[in-house]
C-alpha cells in the first residue's frame, strides 16, 4: 500500500468518486502475484496510462465533485463503475462491440486510477446510478455478476432449462445465480469443499464433486440419456472443459466463460457429430449495467451471496491477496472497503 496525490482537477467530463466497496479479481491476483501481465509497462495507446497501477475494476462509490459539463449524475449520487475503456473508433465499437475494442484500457488495470483508492477520477459515462434498493456492497458485485451474466446469456439458457455450470469461483457462482434467476435447473460442478458448501448455501443449485461422481454420466442419467441443455466453463481447467462438453445434448451450448491459462485437449468430432456450438465470452456487452442492476435490485440475483469476506483496505495483503492465492484457502470473493 502507498499513498498517491489525490486528483488534482476534475476535466469537464469527468466525475469525483470515493470509492465504498471493491472486489479483488483473479486478474488482480496475478498482476500481484507474477504481473505486470495487462498492467501497461508501457504507455497505453488509449490513455497513455502506464505502471505503477492502483487495482480495483470492481467498485461502488459515493459521487463527491463533478466536471463542468457532467448532467447526468449529481454530488452525492450512489453508483456503480462499468470499468471497460475503449476508442469508439475501431472496427468493434462502429459495430457496437465495444467489449471488443482492439484499443481496450481498463479502469483499475490501464487507467490512471482504479477502485482499491479512497479516491478515483472516472470518465462521466461509465457510472450507474444504484437505486436505493441495491446495497454499496451489491454495486461492488455488478461487474463479476455482469460476466457470469454474459457467459449464461451466450449459453442461450431459457426457463424450464437444465445447465451445468463447472468451477463455483465467484464467476460460476454468480453464474449459477444468474440461471437460476431465468429459471434454469441448475447443476454446479465443483472440487473444493469451501466452495461447495458456498454454493450449496444459496439453495438455487445441486452440487457435483467430480472427485466423487463421473459428472457427465450422472447428467445424463438424469436426463434419460440426453443430457444438459447447456454448460457454462468457468474454472479454466482442462477436464472441466471435456466434462461440459461430455455433459451437453446434442444441439447444445458449451460457453467458455473461465479463462484457461494454458492448451486444453478436446476431441472436435463430438462438436461435429452432437451438433454442439463451443462458444467464448470476453467481458460482457459494455451496455449490461443497468440491467444487471435493476435484476440485483427486484432481489432476483443476490450477487452478494458469493463474498467470503469483507476487509479494511488496511488488511489488503494478507486478508486480501494473499488469502485468495493460498490454494487451501477458504476465500471465493473478497470485498474490500476502501475507507478503511
Ligand atoms: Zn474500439
Amino acid at each position: 500500500m502507498e499513498q498517491v496525490d489525490p486528483p488534482s482537477s476534475v476535466g469537464a467530463h469527468e466525475v469525483l468518486v470515493r470509492p465504498f466497496w471493491c472486489g479483488i479479481c483473479g486478474t488482480d491476483l496475478h498482476e500481484y502475484a507474477a504481473g505486470p501481465i495487462v498492467t501497461p509497462q508501457h504507455p497505453h495507446p488509449l490513455n497513455g496510462s502506464v505502471i505503477p497501477q492502483i487495482l480495483g475494476h470492481e467498485f461502488s462509490a459515493e459521487v463527491v465533485e463533478i466536471g463542468a459539463e457532467v448532467s447526468s449524475l449529481r454530488v452525492g449520487d450512489r453508483v456503480t463503475a462499468m470499468p471497460l475503456l475503449f476508442d469508439n473508433d475501431c472496427y468493434y465499437c462502429r459495430r457496437g462491440l465495444n467489449h471488443l475494442c482492439v484499443q481496450m484500457a481498463c479502469i483499475g488495470l490501464s487507467y490512471a486510477w482504479g477502485g482499491l483508492a479512497e479516491l478515483a477520477l472516472v470518465p462521466e459515462d461509465v457510472l450507474t446510478v444504484l437505486p436505493d434498493s441495491v446495497s454499496d456492497l451489491q454495486g461492488a458485485l455488478v461487474e463479476p455478476a455482469a460476466v457470469a451474466a454474459y457467459g449464461v446469456d451466450t449459453g442461450h439458457v431459457k426457463p424450464g432449462d437444465t445447465v451445468l455450470i463447472t468451477g463455483a469461483g465467484p464467476i460460476g457462482a454468480l453464474a449459477a445465480l444468474y440461471a437460476s434467476s431465468l429459471g434454469a435447473q441448475v447443476f454446479v460442478s465443483e472440487v473444493n469443499p469451501n466452495r461447495q458448501r458456498l454454493v450449496r448455501s444459496f439453495g438455487v443449485a445441486e452440487v457435483l464433486d467430480p472427485t466423487e461422481i463421473d459428472v457427465a454420466a450422472f447428467l445424463k442419467d438424469l436426463h434419460g440419456g440426453i443430457g444438459v441443455d447447456a454448460a457454462i466453463e468457468c474454472s479454466g481447467n482442462e477436464r472441466a472443459l471435456q466434462t461440459a462438453l461430455a455433459s451437453v445434448r446434442s444441439a447444445g451450448r458449451v460457453v467458455q466463460t473461465g479463462l484457461h491459462t494454458k492448451p486444453a485437449a478436446i476431441d472436435p468430432m463430438v462438436l461435429s457429430e452432437h451438433d454442439i456450438t463451443l462458444a467464448g465470452t470476453w467481458c460482457y456487452p459494455v451496455t449490461d449495467f443497468p440491467r444487471i442492476v435493476n435484476l440485483i435490485a427486484a432481489g432476483r440475483y443476490p450477487a452478494e451471496k458469493v463474498v467470503s469476506a469483507q476487509i479494511p483496505i488496511e488488511d489488503i495483503v494478507t486478508q486480501g491477496f494473499d488469502s485468495l492465492l493460498d490454494p487451501a484457502g477458504a476465500q471465493t470473493k473478497v470485498l474490500v472497503n476502501a475507507r478503511g
